[in-house]
C-alpha cells in the first residue's frame, strides 16, 4: 500500500465498517491502545465515547469474568437474570421521577432509540414524531428514521419533523440561536405540525455527532414548557454524553428539565454491547412487542455496565469529567488563541468539541483540514474523531478517567497537528485511505 503506514494489517482492509486509521489495535490500558506496530495512542475518542472507563479496566474484566464463570447467570436464557435485575434497580435509581417505571435492554443505542420511536407511537396513538436536524440517533432503520443526521438521508419517517438545534456559534450568540430555535419550533406548532399529533420529541442534550453543539441555557427549558403544554413526550437520548460525560450524572441535567424517558448506551458497557431505555410503564408496557431480540440483557453485558455505575460513582468520575474537562477546554481555548483554524472551542466536561473553519469571519467550514487534522494527531500519537454535519467539528470523548497530564498531553499533539497542516507539511494523498465520513 502506499502511504505511511507500511504494514497496514489485512484485518483492517478487510473490515467493511467506517474506519478512521489504517492499523489494528492490539491492546490498551487506560486512556492508551497499543497498535499492532506497538506504538502507544492517546486516545480522546474512547471509541466515540463506549470506552467510558477507558481500557481494559479492573473493575469490568472481573465483573465480566464473573459473570463468564456463573453458568446460571450466563445462561442467556431472559434478562430477568441477577445483573440485569440489578442494573434496572440502579438506572431506575438514576433517572427523574417521571420517568422511573421500566427498563428496558438493547444492544446499541440504536436498537434502544428505535424501540422507543416505535414505543411512543404506540403507545400514544399520535403518529408524529419530533427531532433535531443535525440528530444522530442510531444506523438501524428505526432510529434513522427520527434521527437528523445527513448521513442518515434517505431513511427518514413520514410522520418524522426535523426541527434546528440552536447554534450559538453559527447565530453569533446563545440568545439569538435560542430565540430562532424557539420561534421556529412554535410557527411549526401553529402551522404544519399540530402538537396533539407528536408522540415525543427526541433531543440529545447537547448535540454531538451534529457538531458538539450545547444548547444556550433556557432553552430546553422552554422545550420542556411547551412539551408539557402539549402532552408531548421528552425523548433524552444520552447515549454519547450520558453517564458522567458532561460533568453531571445525566447531561439534560444541565438544563434543569425531566425527561419522560431517558436512553443510554455506549458508555454503559464500557465498550460491551449494551444499552438501555428507562421510562413510565404506560410506555414501556409496549416494548415487550418489540424486544424479540434473543440475547439482549444478557448477563455479561449487564455486569459489565454495573461494574461501569459502580466505578463511575466509586472513582468520582463524573467530578473528574467536568474537572480535566475544565482543564482540557482552558487548553483548547490557548490552542485557538494561536491556530487561525480553530474558529470555536465548545461543550461540557469530557464532551467537547473544536470546530475549524478556513475564515472566522464568514466561519467557512475547514473540512479537509479537519480530516488532515485528525490523520495527522494519529501519526503523532493521538486518537481523535470528527463529527459534524459540515465534517469540520474535532470531538473529544475520552475516557471518564482521563488524568490532567493526559489532557495536557493529548493537547501538545494537537497543536503540532494544527500546526503541521496550516503550514501544508501533512500529505494531502494520506487522506485516499482514510475511511472517515
Ligand atoms: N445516539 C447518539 C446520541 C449517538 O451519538 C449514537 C452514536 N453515535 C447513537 C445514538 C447510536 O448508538 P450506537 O452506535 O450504539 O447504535
Amino acid at each position: 500500500m502506499s502511504g505511511l503506514y507500511a504494514r497496514e494489517s489485512r484485518s483492517v482492509s478487510t473490515m467493511a465498517h467506517l474506519r478512521f486509521f489504517p492499523q489494528a489495535v492490539v491492546g490498551g490500558s487506560g486512556a492508551y491502545l497499543t497498535g499492532d506496530d506497538g506504538r502507544q495512542l492517546l486516545d480522546f475518542a474512547a471509541s466515540w465515547g463506549a470506552a467510558s472507563l477507558g481500557h481494559s479496566h479492573p473493575a469490568i474484566r472481573e465483573a465480566v469474568n464473573r459473570a463468564l464463570s456463573d453458568q446460571a447467570g450466563a445462561s442467556y436464557l431472559s434478562t430477568a437474570n441477577e445483573p440485569c435485575v440489578l442494573l434496572a434497580e440502579k438506572l431506575l435509581s438514576l433517572v427523574p421521577e417521571r420517568a422511573r417505571g421500566r427498563v428496558w435492554f438493547g444492544h446499541s443505542g440504536s436498537d434502544a432509540n428505535e424501540t422507543v420511536a416505535r414505543m411512543v407511537v404506540v403507545a400514544t396513538g399520535r403518529p408524529r414524531i419530533l427531532a433535531f436536524s443535525g440528530a444522530y440517533h442510531g444506523g438501524t432503520v428505526g432510529s434513522m428514521a427520527v434521527s437528523g443526521h445527513p448521513a442518515q438521508q434517505g431513511a427518514r419517517a413520514e410522520g418524522l419533523t426535523l426541527v434546528p438545534y440552536p447554534n450559538s456559534y453559527a447565530a453569533g450568540s446563545p440568545d439569538a440561536a435560542k430565540d430562532a430555535a424557539l420561534a421556529h419550533l412554535e410557527k411549526l406548532f401553529a402551522t404544519e405540525v399540530p402538537p396533539q399529533e407528536v408522540a415525543a420529541f427526541f433531543i440529545e442534550p447537547i448535540q454531538s455527532d451534529g457538531g458538539m453543539l450545547v444548547p444556550p441555557d433556557g432553552y430546553f427549558k422552554a422545550v420542556e414548557t411547551l412539551c408539557r403544554k402539549h402532552g408531548i413526550l421528552l425523548v433524552s437520548d444520552e447515549v454519547k454524553v450520558g453517564l458522567g460525560r458532561s460533568g453531571r450524572f445525566n447531561a439534560f441535567e444541565h438544563s434543569d428539565i425531566e425527561p419522560d424517558i431517558v436512553v443510554f448506551g455506549k458508555g454503559l458497557g464500557g465498550g460491551l454491547p449494551i444499552s438501555a431505555v428507562v421510562g413510565p410503564e404506560a410506555i414501556m408496557n409496549h416494548a415487550v412487542a418489540f424486544s424479540l431480540q434473543t440475547v439482549h440483557g444478557n448477563p455479561v453485558c449487564a455486569a459489565a455496565a454495573l461494574a461501569v455505575l459502580q466505578t463511575i460513582e466509586r472513582d468520582h468520575l463524573v467530578q473528574n469529567a467536568e474537572r480535566t474537562g475544565h482543564v482540557l477546554r482552558e487548553a483548547l481555548y490557548r490552542l485557538a488563541a494561536r491556530h487561525s483554524l480553530i474558529g470555536n472551542v465548545r461543550g461540557r466536561g469530557l464532551a467537547l468539541g473544536v470546530e475549524l473553519v478556513t475564515d472566522r469571519v464568514s466561519r467557512e467550514p475547514a473540512a479537509r483540514q479537519t480530516a488532515l487534522t485528525v490523520y495527522r494527531a494519529f501519526q503523532l500519537g493521538l486518537v481523535l474523531y470528527y463529527v459534524g454535519v459540515r465534517s469540520n467539528v474535532l470531538e473529544f470523548t475520552p475516557p471518564l478517567t482521563l488524568t490532567e497530564n493526559q489532557a495536557q498531553e493529548g493537547v501538545a499533539m494537537l497543536d503540532q497537528a494544527l500546526a503541521d497542516v496550516a503550514a501544508g507539511r501533512v500529505d494531502e494523498s494520506l487522506l485516499a485511505e482514510f475511511a472517515g465520513w
